[in-house]
């Protein structure tokens, strides 16, 4: 079974979303079928066992994928969230989005130094809400072990922001 091709059809196309003439990928179709979420959580868990000693999932859907992920490895999650969001001290970063700029934090005491991190997200546009996660792993002494994506949009050379890290995406468009 092909689960690059099965994910892919598992995939919707929303026009015109957040804003106009964006193409929105949404991902939901693909959370909702029980197998085909496995079958992507079994293809990054293989590929990953034994070489990480914490995953970290950037809001929001990196939340849902990198929790499951982190459970099945073994190890802790580390949710890095949008402004504001989190309680303790944080480190943040600052980034231009596809559609607008952003901040993302993290716990300053989540990850520890040397630590390897596996970075979890859904989709790789642009490439800046990875760049500045790598970035704040980095900021707390852990180093990024690996990104895992669901979705590349190859295009918008999200790839170019990320040089040097070991990413990896169960499909590319
Ligand atoms: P980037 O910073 O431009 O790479 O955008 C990546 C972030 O925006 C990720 O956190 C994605 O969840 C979200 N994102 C951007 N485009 C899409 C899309 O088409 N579908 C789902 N999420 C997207």
């Amino acid at each position: 079974p092909d689960l690059a091709a099965d994910v892919l059809a598992g995939l919707r196309d929303i026009p015109d979303f957040p804003v106009n003439g964006v193409v929105f990928k949404d991902f939901t179709p693909v959370l909702l079928d029980h197998a085909l979420r496995s079958r992507i959580i079994a293809d990054v868990v293989d590929r990953r066992r034994g070489q990480v000693d914490v995953v970290a999932g950037i809001e929001a859907r990196g939340f849902i994928l990198g929790a499951v992920i982190a459970h099945e490895l073994g190890v802790g999650f580390v949710p890095v969230r949008k402004e504001g969001k989190l309680p303790s001290a944080v480190h943040a970063q600052s980034y231009s989005l596809e559609y607008g700029t952003a901040t993302l934090e993290i716990h300053q005491d989540a990850v520890s130094h040397g630590e390897r991190v596996l970075v979890v997200d859904d989709v790789l546009a642009t490439g800046g809400t990875l760049a500045a996660t790598c970035e704040l792993v980095e900021r707390c002494g852990a180093s990024v072990a690996a990104i895992e994506l669901v979705l590349e949009i190859g295009p918008l050379e999200g790839r170019s922001k990320l040089t040097g890290y070991d990413v990896r995406s169960t499909v590319t468009i």
